[in-house]
């Protein structure tokens, strides 16, 4: 798996154009089964990942977290909200709330999320492949798709299920 994701960047490079291409097409005459389709792909390809083998994603990118979020993580770190967001997260310059810094603090060295209950809603959906209107996503997907080795696989099954 390391192997996979050492070579993901420059494979996601290499696929860019062809990508960017394919979900130009899949907007403008999206299959009316798609979100079934997407469905499909994503339970059979994360049926044979193991994202504890990974955590590329939080070792990589932080998840935004909304007020919901905070709110219940500080309940479960019994901490306040104000302090959670001090010790952990700042303010990017969309105005989001994001983490301080990266590889999460809360990923243990085993993989681990000591949160995991209660994570970031963003955290819970990524890498939303299984999203409805999937081709609405398709600049965040282009990007993922170099984090994250089971995202990659789909769009790249999903070109040879969906020739546009
Ligand atoms: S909160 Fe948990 S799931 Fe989310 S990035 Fe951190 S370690 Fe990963
Ligand atoms: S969601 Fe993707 S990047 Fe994150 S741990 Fe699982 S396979 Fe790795």
């Amino acid at each position: 798996m390391q192997e996979f994701i050492d070579q993901l960047p420059k494979l996601a490079k290499d696929k860019h154009n062809e990508n960017k291409k394919f979900f130009t097409k899949l907007k403008k005459k999206a299959p009316k089964q798609l979100d079934y389709i997407m469905q499909e792909l994503h339970d059979e390809e994360f049926s044979n990942t193991d994202c504890l083998e990974c955590a590329n994603c939080c070792k990589t990118t932080g998840p935004l977290f909304t007020d919901k979020d905070v709110d219940r993580i500080s309940k479960f770190l019994k901490i306040k909200p104000r302090r959670f967001e001090e010790q952990y997260l700042r303010t990017d310059e969309d105005g989001d709330l994001i983490l301080q810094q990266t590889p999460c603090t809360f990923l243990g060295t085993d993989n681990y999320c000591a949160i995991y209950e209660v994570r970031p809603k963003a955290c819970r959906e990524y890498p939303h492949t299984d999203r409805k209107k999937f081709q609405q996503i398709s600049n965040l997907t282009l990007k993922n798709v170099a984090i994250c080795p089971a995202a990659y696989n789909i769009v790249e099954k999903m070109k040879s299920k969906l020739p546009v």
